[in-house]
């Protein structure tokens, strides 16, 4: 982290941050573990085997985080604390979640594995999502105790249709938006507030996924509120539009380095 950030950050009123694909875990290491790699190709085989892989790594994120990504959401809790500020983050990971960051400041609009939903429009008469971490919880407890057979796992299916069911990530087919929504809310209404406010705003890592999310909208509350200052820092697409010229600033970084401090 930089001073200039760092004194830009104290100095402002609200933070708005967003956080990118570049922050979130590539699930790489499962391919080279010898508990994953033989589940995986048993995956393959399975009738919904999408929905599988989603078990088999949220099962993997939550066992084995990454040690990295997780001191850097530390690192920005410290920053961050008592301050007036809101998170928007395309990562699915849910490491955010599992940080001791205020939960009421963020939206996660891509998902995660807080919440299982069917693919089909099948719940008419009862909630789209399960939100039960104790379901949650059984199917990874299973997969704990699965000795290499996937077969020997139950996983959760759908009251109604029976099928199994999927986590609630932009990835699933027939995505419930209704799980992110909720924040969305209130995400808007706190960005109406920053109207004429000194404000903050600094993304970590987001790139070209979905730009109309971060990127793009962000680029224009920069644009439109000029007692604004923003940061880039992005390890491939760290460049600015001119529009921004003299109150922003980027950093050709991967944003976990950024945080942690690590010149690499
Ligand atoms: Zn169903």
């Amino acid at each position: 982290m930089t001073n200039e950030l760092l004194e830009q950050i104290a100095d402002s009123q609200m933070i708005l941050i967003g956080i990118g694909k570049e922050m979130e875990e590539n699930y790489q290491g499962m391919d080279e573990d010898d508990f994953y790699r033989p589940l995986l190709a048993q995956a393959q085989d399975e009738k919904d085997s999408a929905a599988i892989i989603q078990y088999l790594r949220c099962h993997y994120v939550r066992r084995h985080p990454n040690q990295r990504i997780k001191e850097s959401y530390e690192k920005l809790s410290d920053i961050l604390d008592g301050k007036n500020y809101f998170i928007v983050s395309l990562t699915e990971d849910d490491y955010i979640y599992n940080s001791t960051m205020e939960k009421d400041r963020i939206v996660t609009p891509c998902g995660g594995f807080r919440a299982l939903q069917c693919k089909e429009e099948c719940s008419t008469d009862q909630e789209a999502l399960v939100t039960d971490e104790h379901v949650i919880l059984q199917v990874l407890e299973k997969i704990d105790h699965c000795e290499g057979t996937l077969s020997s796992v139950d996983f959760p299916v759908c009251a109604q249709c029976c099928q199994t069911l999927w986590f609630n990530r932009i990835e699933t087919p027939g995505y419930r938006e209704e799980g992110y929504l909720p924040q969305w809310g209130k995400y808007t209404e706190w960005l109406q507030g920053t109207l004429n406010r000194k404000l903050c705003i600094i993304e970590l890592g987001a790139g070209m996924e979905y730009p109309s999310v971060i990127r793009f909208p962000f680029e224009k509350v920069a644009f439109f509120n000029q007692k604004a200052s923003f940061f880039r820092i992005h390890g491939k697409l760290p460049y600015l539009t001119e529009e921004l010229a003299g109150r922003a600033t980027s950093f050709k970084i991967n944003p976990v380095d950024f945080l942690l401090g690590d010149e690499k």
